[in-house]
């Protein structure tokens, strides 16, 4: 069973427009059947003619389509909006960079992308990523610089908030990282308690709590 797809529709509706568009077309085709019908034309050359005319229009339609979608996939710059996106072997960047300065490399906070998850960044501005086990995701600040950032441990963040008012002790608060439990206060920020086994997995002292 033959379905025609959405494309295949959108080819027979474009086919259709270019064909009846050509009054002279049309009036060469009637003066032809009238040909064949005393016998002056052969059959299956018309069909042959009409055959060829059907392919070379798919043919053109194809290539317009194609030439849509190539320009679909020309991104235009997240930052100025204007310029496209060339991507380059460490970084897509804005075609205006010098102006612009927009640019995100393959490696973000030290989470390198491919190529797929770059291009899907740069198109949506989110990625969902995990860094050393630590949900969250890639997101542009102000100045669409590209950074990691954490989805909001909520439970970790609130315990430390409220260890800030002194209402639990820091050893309640499990690492999201590690999972391990207890955390300690330095000097510019809460870290977890198991930094010495190689955890690094820190809260600093003024982070804005979510
Ligand atoms: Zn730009
Ligand atoms: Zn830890």
């Amino acid at each position: 069973v033959l379905v025609a797809t959405p494309t295949g529709i959108n080819l027979i509706g474009t086919i259709k427009n270019e064909l009846l568009k050509s009054a002279e077309l049309t009036g060469q085709w009637e003066f032809k059947l009238r040909q064949i019908e005393k016998g002056e034309y052969d059959f299956r050359v018309f069909v042959n003619e009409m055959k060829q005319m059907v392919s070379s229009l798919v043919s053109q339609v194809v290539q317009e389509k194609s030439n849509a979608m190539q320009s679909d996939s020309n991104l235009k710059c997240p930052k100025c909006k204007t310029a496209e996106l060339v991507k380059g072997k460490t970084a897509v960047g804005c075609k205006n960079f010098s102006a612009c300065g927009f640019k995100v490399t393959f490696m973000v906070s030290g989470i390198e992308l491919n190529d797929e998850q770059l291009m899907a960044f740069v198109k949506t501005g989110n990625l969902k990523v995990k860094k050393d086990n630590i949900e969250g995701s890639i997101a542009f600040n102000n100045n669409y610089e590209a950074f990691f950032k954490e989805d909001a441990p909520k439970a970790v963040k609130a315990k430390v908030e409220k260890q800030v008012k002194k209402q639990v002790p820091l050893s309640d608060i499990i690492c999201p990282k590690c999972k391990g439990k207890g955390f300690i206060k330095g000097s510019t920020a809460f870290g977890c308690s198991n930094w010495k086994t190689g955890c690094d997995y820190r809260l600093p002292l003024d982070s804005q709590i979510v």
